[in-house]
């Protein structure tokens, strides 16, 4: 049976989703294609009974955590990790969120989406929230109004990009050093306004000033776009940063005969270029997500064989409760426009 065969087998009993970083030969497959939280939310929608996930673990948890009692998230490679997530065990949070809070300071965990479950649910039982690329800059706000002060997790460079979108000093915004267990954090200081945990997105992060000043010398017409992962010095010398809607947004709004260069995971640039043939697309940096890639179509073709016998993606009911606060204050805080 190929690919094709099996969704028309399952009929309305399937959906399947996909990831923008996600290679053609899946995307072609997708019912629905998207960011994390976009497609996290679309499981709300859906009434398929089995929905497979073709993206990273994290995402595979947010879309079970949202899903009904009755639906089934499935994941084709449940070895397709992020490795951003996996820079921020929920064990070493709680450990850090101690020692920040010991001078008495309210410390408000703010966590991106891209994080395990067990990391939303020590956020969302300390007050906290999540928030995306997208809507960084609001929920900072919030969580800055919230408390004395945030740590921002797991990524350094969204949170360190994010601090600048609003203006704050950088001497305001201290990246921590957790090394030896956490035991390095010192106590929150009143001069501090932001926490930086160390983690970054081991794909975002390669792309470097040098391919910027690299493209200014050889596309000098270029207009050079990134997303909010890259290091700090690349979103600072860049024309735009945004998040994955935003680029998108952005190619479909180029003037024919432009020239874009866009710095974000490979599979999505190279998409972007074949569907704007009007607009040249360049990759700032050539950069592929190597725990995307896990999941081929010969990977989804065996999920899909096994489909009804298959273990589920499962978040124990604890862990999806207080996860589900977090995710909640982010919409909350959204809708109210806070
Ligand atoms: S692109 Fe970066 S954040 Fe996204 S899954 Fe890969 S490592 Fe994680």
């Amino acid at each position: 049976m190929t690919v094709a065969d099996q969704i028309s087998y399952y009929g309305d009993r399937l959906a399947i989703l996909a990831h923008h970083y996600q290679a053609d030969a899946i995307v072609d497959h997708a019912h629905f294609v998207g960011d994390s939280l976009e497609l996290a939310r679309r499981v709300t929608e859906l009434a398929a009974e089995h929905i497979v996930f073709c993206g990273v673990h994290f995402m595979a948890e947010s879309a079970a955590i949202l899903a009904r009692p009755e639906q089934k998230v499935h994941a084709p490679v449940l070895e397709a990790g992020c490795v951003m997530a996996n820079m921020a065990p929920a064990s070493l949070l709680a450990v850090v969120l101690a020692r920040l809070c010991q001078s008495g300071a309210r410390v408000v965990p703010l966590t991106y989406v891209n994080s395990s479950a067990a990391i939303k649910a020590v956020v969302g039982r300390h007050g906290g929230a999540v928030c995306t690329s997208a809507n960084a800059p609001r929920m900072l706000r919030w969580a800055l109004d919230a408390g004395d002060a945030v740590l921002f997790l797991p990524d350094a460079n969204l949170g360190a990009n994010t601090a600048r979108v609003l203006g704050l000093p950088h001497t305001s915004v201290q990246r921590l050093d957790l090394r030896a267990s956490g035991n390095h954090v010192p106590p929150a200081q009143p001069s501090i306004r932001v926490y930086l945990w160390p983690g970054c997105c081991a794909v975002h992060h390669k792309i470097r000033l040098a391919d910027i000043e690299r493209l200014r010398r050889h596309h000098p017409e270029a207009r050079i776009l990134v997303h909010p992962e890259c290091r700090p010095e690349v979103v600072a010398a860049s024309d735009g940063a945004g998040s994955t809607s935003y680029l998108i947004r952005e190619a479909a709004a180029a003037p024919s005969g432009s020239t874009l260069a866009i710095g974000t995971e490979d599979n999505l640039v190279q998409r972007l270029a074949r569907r704007h043939p009007e607009v040249t697309i360049l990759p700032v940096r050539q950069v592929l997500c190597s725990n995307m890639a896990k999941t081929d179509l010969a990977a989804l073709q065996a999920k899909l064989a096994e489909l009804e016998i298959a273990h589920p993606v499962r978040v124990d009911a604890k862990t999806a409760g207080a996860a589900r606060e977090a995710l909640e204050r982010m919409l909350a805080a959204c809708a109210s426009g806070a």
